[in-house]
């Protein structure tokens, strides 16, 4: 791709995020960060300018970024004094409240460097990384309840596409990850934001279908799995689109292709095998399976990082249960690519998941107006966690249960089993 051919191609991604993924309002202000390295790294300044030119267009009133060198983060690790890991940038929270209370729009850019805190010591990484969950809680809370128009989007990152691309060099690398990410985003279409509309109104109807359906479970059967989970009563089953309660419909995430919804704390039972590895917390945790028995994680198995699986579900209570289900056809485009992103934004949008901990209180009827006792009373789950992995394949069934005990199918050897 030719350096002009690339800008225009950003120009493009800017105009689908803020149309499609933020729908910026005249008079918004906007701020693009990112949650786990406390800032934007300057290597997406290209797209982060892209974006602000893109937000003015649309009536934004301020649009600003928090960039931080990611660098300086190992940096902390090696160098800081051991003690001193409950350190955290509080005004960053309070920014952030502010415009969230304001109703302004929240952008992340994901892409950083995936492995930058591989090879250091696991206590001090582990304790860094509990001090950010714990400050970061009221804005996860925020975020989960749609309180505002927010969404997540990647860029290449050098190290993040050297990752993917281990056998090319650099440059090409990066440049193979942004046709991956404009083609995953539709952003290699004639007219992608028509694209995407097609795209989210084609979600939303299956969501609507088992919406109907009521199930009040699902079955998953696949080599290595077989498994049963509840829905409670009042579940939604959510896509692309969403409304924000500051009444401004936005899509969270690009690229986005699951229907999800919420699992029950309580109900969970039997084996379910990952079909992707895992990358947690700069571990990679491959060929695993997860025991459940009344909702809860009761042993996990990996060939590969089983210490760092064991250390998430022990997190805390909330980290031995599920938080999301979520139907995605293994004919996806991003499933079809048939690599790895080590990033969840893709990864979990190439097949069906579950996520361990935090559930979307979004994904219940009037979830959004309890609190963690009354959510959790009504199956929902409250975690510092929440981390999706891979269990679809061709291979897998998915049948849904009805009020009677009876099944049908919902997915076949991977697809949609259902006509709309
Ligand atoms: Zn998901
Ligand atoms: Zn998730």
């Amino acid at each position: 791709m030719t350096g002009k051919t690339h800008q225009k191609m950003l120009e493009k991604y800017a105009e689908a995020i803020v149309k499609v993924g933020l729908n910026i309002r005249a008079g918004q202000r906007l701020i693009i960060t990112l949650g786990a390295t406390r800032g934007v790294p300057h290597q997406f300044a290209p797209l982060v300018r892209e974006i602000s030119k893109a937000a003015y267009a649309a009536g934004a009133k301020y649009v600003d970024a928090i960039f931080a060198d990611e660098e300086m983060l190992r940096l902390r690790v090696q160098n800081a004094p051991w003690d001193s890991f409950q350190e955290y940038p509080k005004w960053q929270i309070q920014a952030l409240l502010n415009m969230i209370e304001n109703g302004d729009a929240m952008l992340s850019i994901a892409g950083s460097n995936p492995d930058l805190l591989g090879g250091l010591d696991t206590e001090f990484v582990g304790n860094m990384q509990r001090t950010h969950l714990e400050n970061w809680g009221p804005i996860s809370e925020k975020v989960t309840t749609n309180a505002i128009n927010w969404c997540v989007v990647a860029a290449a990152g050098e190290a993040w596409a050297q990752k993917i691309f281990p056998d090319l060099s650099s440059k090409k690398a990066q440049e193979k990850l942004w046709e991956a990410i404009f083609q995953t985003t539709r952003i290699d279409q004639p007219d992608p934001i028509a694209a995407w509309e097609k795209h989210i109104v084609s979600l939303r109807e299956r969501a609507r279908h088992l919406q109907v359906k009521q199930y009040t479970g699902l079955y998953y059967k696949a080599p290595g799995t077989d498994f049963t989970l509840g829905l409670p009563n009042g579940h939604l089953w959510i896509s692309a689109q969403s409304l924000a309660q500051n009444g401004i419909a936005f899509t969270a995430n690009m690229p986005t292709e699951e229907v999800f919804t919420l699992p029950d704390r309580n109900r969970a039972d039997g084996v379910i095998s990952a079909t992707f590895p895992l990358s947690y917390s700069g571990t990679l945790i491959e060929d695993f399976q997860v025991t459940f028995e009344n909702g809860r994680i009761i042993k996990v198995t990996a060939k590969k990082g089983e210490a760092a699986l064991q250390k998430l579900v022990d997190t805390d209570e909330g980290s031995q249960r599920l938080g999301e289900v979520a139907l995605v056809p293994a004919s996806s485009p991003i499933g079809q690519r048939g690599h790895l992103f080590y990033n969840t934004l893709f990864d979990e949008n190439a097949s069906c998941h579950i996520a361990i901990g935090r559930a979307y209180r979004f994904t219940l009827t009037g979830g959004t107006e309890l609190n963690d006792e009354e959510f959790i009373s009504a199956g929902g789950n409250v975690s510092l966690n929440h981390v999706d992995f891979m269990i679809g394949s061709p291979q897998m069934d998915i049948d849904g249960i009805r009020k009677d005990g009876s099944r049908e199918p919902v997915m076949r050897s991977g697809e949609w089993a259902f006509k709309l």
